[in-house]
């Protein structure tokens, strides 16, 4: 398969010819032809499989129609708007979907490109918001903020991007999306990526898709083959640090992105491994976007080696040299670990995702395991084994996945260097059984809630579940706390 045969005209298929892509991946392919004619999409597609290019080439293609097409030519002095919508729910992402499609619409003429997300002062945006737009990438909060002033203009938007739907219903999205997609015309064509389709996003799907098609290409229970998983269980957090300080002086970590449950949290193990010597920083929703910026272009430039990152911030991180996920902290959903360790093994390199758990982890760890269908591997490090238990990980419900983690980690006596079965891997031991032979479960596979169903309470609490809960570390775009 090639990008010409998908359909696309000459002026994208050089731009990605110039970006060194020989080949459509698996999302690209199935999703493009599809778009291309028009067709609302449900895409089930994991991070880093792709998926940016396969909505904004399309979107690229509209453009490119747009212009040879005299009915849409526009006046100048008259606001218009973008052609194209794509909304996404973090800074970062919305900032990378932008370098894409100018990458990807590098041979379109005079193409316009803007983002409007939280956290950054308002007159550029003001400016792009008036000025001459095709693709505009936003997250909700602040595009609503431009529509309630009166500010954005999203009458002629000719398709709608949802990117990674269940996280911004998951983030509290949902009312400023359903308000944004009011003001769309409703001859739009509408595209939705999330990781699954069940639950509030399923409904979310059905009210704002028309007919859609569905792509499954990777979803959350994928075994990530080119990612090695491993649990270390740490006795408490000094053994939990030691475990890290190890991994990290391992020559093969050629860059580490390091997570931690709090912002916090972040800061004070930055701080730590500064001490140490590392080239390190944090990046976290509570800093400043232009420092924030900073942070990751020292990441790209590889000044830095080391990012300690919470969840949100992390998002839409596409750093190719990232060879090490660290959980130090656990994600608060079984979600984010699968973003989370798909910030390695990108652009098809191999990657390691190593997590540090505690005993009272172990929660989070089953329920991480059920998510995924899969086991985390448990492994240990000659001379810094746990010297409790194992511990206990509960049974699954019959038929709900793999058995839990065997009893007990592997004990090893030989000496580091003689485990380097993987010349990446340093000295840590190979990790019990893969699990990684587990049948796949689809994401599409809850049927859609009938009318009724949709009153009743969802079985996963969707966003206004949380209303009159605590959030301590969460807020609306601009200012999340993760
Ligand atoms: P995404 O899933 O959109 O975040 O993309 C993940 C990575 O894959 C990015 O670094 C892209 O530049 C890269 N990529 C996207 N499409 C292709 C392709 N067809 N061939 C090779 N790399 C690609």
């Amino acid at each position: 398969m090639t990008f010409e045969t998908l359909g696309l005209p000459e002026s994208l298929t050089r731009a990605v010819a110039d970006a060194g892509y020989d080949a459509p991946t698996d999302v690209q392919t199935a999703a493009i032809p599809p778009a291309l004619a028009g067709s609302d999409l449900m895409v089930a597609a994991a991070t880093g499989s792709g998926k940016t290019a396969s909505f904004i080439l399309p979107a690229l293609q509209r453009v490119l129609l747009a212009r040879a097409d005299p009915s849409k030519r526009r006046d100048k002095g008259t606001v218009y708007g973008p052609r194209i919508l794509v909304l996404t729910p973090t800074r970062e992402l919305a900032i990378q979907i932008a370098k894409a499609a100018v990458t990807y619409g590098r041979h379109v003429p005079g193409l316009r490109v803007a983002t409007v997300v939280g956290g950054v002062p308002y007159p550029a945006q003001l400016k792009a918001l008036r000025g001459p737009l095709d693709i505009l990438i936003s997250t909700p909060g602040r595009l609503l903020d431009h529509l309630q002033t009166g500010k954005a203009v999203l009458d002629h938007v000719e398709m709608l991007v949802l990117d990674e739907a269940d996280r911004m219903l998951d983030m509290g999205f949902i009312d400023d999306i359903t308000t944004i997609a009011d003001h769309l015309p409703k001859a739009r064509q509408t595209v939705m990526y999330s990781a699954t389709f069940i639950g509030h996003v399923a409904r979310l799907a059905q009210n704002m898709l028309r007919d859609p098609k569905r792509v499954e290409v990777a979803s959350h229970t994928d075994t990530h083959a080119n990612i090695e998983q491993r649990l270390h269980w740490a006795d408490h957090f000094a053994h939990k640090n030691a475990l890290l300080d190890h991994i990290l002086t391992q020559r093969e970590v050629e860059q580490a992105l390091v997570f931690t449950s709090t912002q916090i949290d972040a800061d004070r193990l930055a701080d730590r491994l500064a001490e140490l010597g590392h080239a390190v920083a944090s990046l976290h929703g509570g800093m400043p976007q232009g420092r924030r910026n900073r942070v990751l272009q020292g990441l790209r430039s590889r000044q830095l080696r080391i990012l300690v990152a919470t969840d949100v911030a992390a998002r839409g991180i596409d750093v190719p040299t990232i060879s090490h996920v660290i959980n130090y902290g656990l994600p608060m959903k079984p979600e984010d670990y699968v973003h989370r360790i798909g910030r390695t093994g990108r652009a098809g390199r191999d990657g390691l995702a190593v997590t540090l758990a505690e005993r009272n982890d172990a929660g989070m760890i089953r329920r991480i395991q059920q998510f995924t269908t899969q086991q985390i591997p448990v492994a240990t490090i000659a001379g810094l084994e746990p010297t409790g238990p194992q511990p206990r990980l509960f049974p699954q419900r019959p038929g709900s996945g793999p058995a839990p983690a065997g009893r007990g980690p592997r004990h090893d006596s030989r000496r580091p260097h003689e485990h380097r079965a993987h010349p990446h891997r340093g000295h840590e031991q190979r990790p019990q059984g893969a699990g990684h032979d587990e049948p796949r479960r689809n994401p599409f596979d809850r049927p859609l809630p009938n009318r009724d169903e949709r009153r009743a309470p969802a079985a996963r609490p969707g966003p206004a579940a949380f209303k009159g809960r605590p959030k301590p570390q969460r807020s609306r775009p601009g200012g999340y706390a993760r």
